[in-house]
């Protein structure tokens, strides 16, 4: 097998610079809470390739159902010729998102598609042009999803001009804002009010926890608000769940937590243990507004990734992943907040179930939106850890926080192992 340095340097005359890795290792092999490099390195996996191998690499029951999918036939195109597996997943989705309405699905290949998707709905629906966003917002990297998306290095930069009709209001975030979650929502409803004007939404769209704009959890109460207000108003409430959904936050889905039941929800990311699935999920009535032949695509639902969405939902029934994300939490979290006890640039620990997060801050320097961000303290932190086997992301719109996203199936020796190295890279870095 070729090692690293051998592929980076192939790498570097054929694939473009703009797609970059976060690790200059190459995967030979993973499953569990590690992975494997083509040195022969093994790494505790504490990234699950951005919260998508939530039921592990590799999982068993997944292998086997793209294994017996791929024999039987790989593609006809659901647009062309139907194929159950497709339905299947459909039904499950109905069964599984909150609310206990009649709802219809759509799929997708990924999470940006899914998110245009919701929108077009939206729009469709209504017939009203605006959609409100909020700050520090992650939606994808197409053009529209672009617009939707706040932070502009690395994701829009250069990248304009982007579609219009995209209306950007405060999001909560207690660690910088102050404010309660029903204040924050007076706040951001009074923006849209003002600014965009109720009769002209057709969406307001809001991830239930923030993903890459900093695992933002907001205020509670600010959810149930702004869905109310987006129902009153007559516009779509979407709930983007691509990277909270799929028993990531010990729910289902992290709308539970708060009690709402959004009129569309975009799921990708966890959905089908690796192979590129995604969907949008909603009421019926809004769903089916628009014509035969309005939504689609060509790889939509392809049947190996409809057949390994299935089984990711088994696996994760089964071995009640959802548990297994709180479980992972009550190890994680005293760990975690230990280390904050201890190191006064943890500003803040926060997340839910396996999707926890440490703000990192420079102590004692305040700024008019909270404690002064250390995204030079964060990158070091990271970098210590990847030099200590440890595969650890970073998010937030300044790139100080350092966020935890562990396989579901990671096992208790494996978590403590990472929980270990992380320690360690703090220590080292200061
Ligand atoms: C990752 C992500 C997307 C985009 O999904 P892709 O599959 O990368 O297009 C959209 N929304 C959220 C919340 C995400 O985390």
């Amino acid at each position: 097998m070729a090692s690293s340095a051998e592929l980076h340097q192939r790498r570097s005359a054929a694939v473009a610079r703009g797609v970059s890795s976060m690790i200059p290792s190459y995967v030979s092999t993973a499953g569990g809470g590690t992975m494997t490099d083509v040195d022969g390195r093994e790494w505790i996996d504490f990234a699950a390739g951005i919260a998508v191998t939530n039921v592990g690499n590799a999982a068993p029951r997944v292998v086997e159902a793209v294994q017996a999918q791929v024999e039987r036939f790989t593609h006809t195109c659901f647009m062309i010729a139907p194929y159950e597996q497709y339905v299947a997943v459909c039904e499950e989705l109905a069964a599984l998102t909150p609310g206990d309405f009649d709802k219809r699905s759509a799929l997708f290949s990924s999470g940006a598609e899914a998110v245009e998707n919701a929108v077009k709905i939206a729009r469709h629906a209504t017939g009203r042009p605006a959609v409100v966003v909020f700050d520090h917002a992650y939606h994808g990297r197409t053009n529209l999803t672009m617009a939707l998306t706040a932070k502009v290095m690395p994701y829009k930069q250069g990248f304009g001009p982007f579609a219009g009709e995209i209306y950007r209001v405060a999001m909560s975030y207690p660690l910088r804002d102050g404010r309660s979650g029903a204040a924050a929502a007076a706040y951001a409803i009074g923006q849209i009010e003002k600014t965009v004007g109720a009769v002209n939404v057709a969406a307001v769209l809001i991830e239930p926890i923030q993903g890459e704009g900093g695992f933002v959890v907001p205020a509670e109460g600010f959810l149930p608000a702004i869905a109310a207000w987006s129902r009153a108003a007559g516009a779509v409430f979407i709930a983007d769940e691509i990277q909270t959904g799929f028993c990531r936050t010990g729910e289902w889905f992290a709308s539970t937590h708060e009690g709402i039941e959004p009129d569309l929800i975009t799921t990708a990311k966890g959905i089908a243990g690796g192979l590129p699935l995604a969907a949008v999920t909603g009421r019926a009535e809004i769903m089916d507004s628009v014509h035969p032949g309005g939504l689609g695509g060509t790889y939509g639902g392809n049947p190996i990734a409809c057949a390994a969405a299935l089984a990711t939902i088994e696996t994760m029934r089964e071995l009640d992943l959802a548990a297994a994300a709180r479980h992972i939490e009550s190890v994680a979290r005293p760990r975690l907040e230990a280390l904050a006890a201890k190191h006064p640039a943890i500003g803040e620990v926060r997340g839910r179930g396996a999707m926890l997060a440490l703000e990192v801050v420079i102590p004692g320097e305040d700024t008019a939106a909270g404690p002064a961000p250390d995204a030079v303290l964060t990158a070091a932190v990271a970098k210590a850890a990847h030099e200590l086997g440890l595969l650890l992301l970073t998010c937030g719109t300044y790139g100080n926080v350092i966020r935890l996203l562990p396989p579901l199936i990671i096992s208790d020796d494996e978590l403590d192992r990472g929980l270990s190295l992380l320690e360690q890279a703090f220590a080292s870095s200061l």
